[in-house]
């Protein structure tokens, strides 16, 4: 099934030339109507007719983060405050807020993508989409929101938390979309159970769309396994609109609308990777009007793959992100991504969902990671020697994945502390 046919199945050589042309225009707008995007490109030494093409892209100077905090609140606006219809923010945990600006075409475009994206992962009008992402600033709810209206499904916007009645709202109403974080999806499915509801037998919900923290496929069949539905990624961040992308039923990488956005990878030093190659993600928005953004660094580190998909799709996908560069932990030298942490742990038959990594600097000066992981309730045992063979199993597997060891403690089931939200996974003692 396709929401856009036309546009999704567009070949491959004539979505380069809508790039093209879409970049170039968007190059010559930001100049004359962005003050931050003159200023930049002039100290770059960039005029908007330097850019004949995709190939001139990578000449372009990059979007960060503290861009957006160094302007806010409208330096970052190409357009005029009366044409913005509406404004999302995030928090801001490090200093000052960030602000995106949307006119009524941006929202438009976003909705487009979402219904493309919900339309892949098999979402349609007969089926009821419980959202369970936060709604008001932060865009999740609001963005699986208007696409599913927009789709003829049945939005049931529970946003975050108070997860007794998420479970109620869900059997009562028959969901069969749920969306949240993935750490949130295993949390409901656990607490479902210790009330005595199974979701796989006591609910109608078929498949779930989860998001807005890395995971793994480990993660992905777990979930599966446990609430006995399919279960799909989804990527976006605030500053390009929230959600934006899902996988197609092919569970194989997430499409990005190569109309409405253009992605690249580049390595450490932002010089373009070869294709295939593991780097950092980052996105040109060529349909946005209020606030585009101009090679977007978006510290999520992935592969993208530009051949056509199985579904028929041509546009290009990015595989699942492997971490943030800013999650990033440098342990004794040694990159670690949680990320990659979690990959190990999943695949311990014993192991539980839940899981911890504490970081301190030994009198030595020497980093020591801790890992607390829950054993899960069929692998519960009061013998000394089980936890303590499992604990040496588990520090075992993570030395051979990620060439440092760490301490590894089994704790009882139920004893680590679950999220609502985003899971926090790291806690950093080396900082303070
Ligand atoms: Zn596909």
């Amino acid at each position: 099934m396709y929401w856009n046919p036309g546009a999704e199945k567009t070949p491959i050589k004539d979505l380069r030339e809508i790039q093209e042309r879409k970049l170039k225009a968007l190059v010559h707008n930001v100049y004359y109507y962005s003050p931050f995007y003159r200023k930049k490109f002039r100290e770059a030494g960039i005029n908007p007719w330097d850019i004949e093409g995709l190939k001139d892209l990578k000449k372009l100077p990059f979007t960060k983060k503290p861009d957006l905090r160094d302007n806010y609140p409208f330096g970052m606006f190409a357009m005029p405050l009366s044409q913005i219809v509406r404004f999302h923010a995030s928090s801001g945990t490090t200093g000052k807020p960030t602000v995106v600006g949307y006119t009524d075409n941006d929202i438009k475009v976003w909705v487009e993508s979402m219904c493309r994206s919900l339309t892949a992962c098999s979402v349609e009008r007969d089926d009821t989409i419980q959202i369970s992402y936060g709604y008001g600033l932060f865009t999740g709810g609001l963005g699986f929101h208007y696409a599913g209206e927009k789709l003829g499904a049945t939005v049931l916007p529970t946003s975050a938390g108070n997860t007794q009645r998420q479970i109620e709202l869900m059997r009562d109403l028959k969901s069969t979309v749920f969306a949240c974080t993935p750490s949130y999806m295993l949390y409901l499915s656990e607490y479902a159970a210790s009330i005595g509801i199974s979701i796989e037998n006591d609910t109608d919900l078929r498949m779930g769309i989860f998001g807005a923290e890395p995971w793994s496929e480990e993660t992905r069949k777990r979930i599966e396994d446990k609430a006995g539905i399919d279960a799909y990624d989804v990527y976006g961040t605030s500053e390009l609109s929230g959600p934006l992308f899902t996988e197609c039923t092919e569970k194989n990488g997430i499409h990005i609308w190569a109309d409405q956005f253009i992605a690249e990878i580049v390595d450490e030093e932002g010089e373009p990777v070869g294709e295939g190659e593991k780097g950092e993600l980052v996105v040109t928005t060529i349909a946005k009007e209020a606030m585009p953004l101009i090679r977007w660094k978006t510290g999520d580190i992935t592969v993208l793959e530009e051949e056509k998909c199985a579904c028929g799709r041509t546009h290009p996908r990015i595989m699942r992100i492997m971490g943030r560069a800013d999650d990033m932990l440098i342990v004794r030298g040694v990159n670690v991504f949680p990320s990659q942490i979690e990959h190990v742990l999943m695949q311990v038959p014993e192991a539980g969902d839940h899981y911890m990594i504490i970081l301190d600097r030994a009198q030595d000066g020497l980093d020591v990671m801790t890992i607390q992981v829950e054993v899960n309730e069929e692998a519960f045992s009061d013998k000394v020697s089980d936890i303590l063979e499992l604990s040496k199993k588990i520090s075992n597997n993570l030395k051979s994945v990620l060439n440092v060891s760490a301490r590894v403690e089994v704790v009882n089931p139920g004893t680590l502390q679950r999220f609502e939200g985003k899971a926090k996974r790291v806690i950093d003692n080396r900082k303070l």
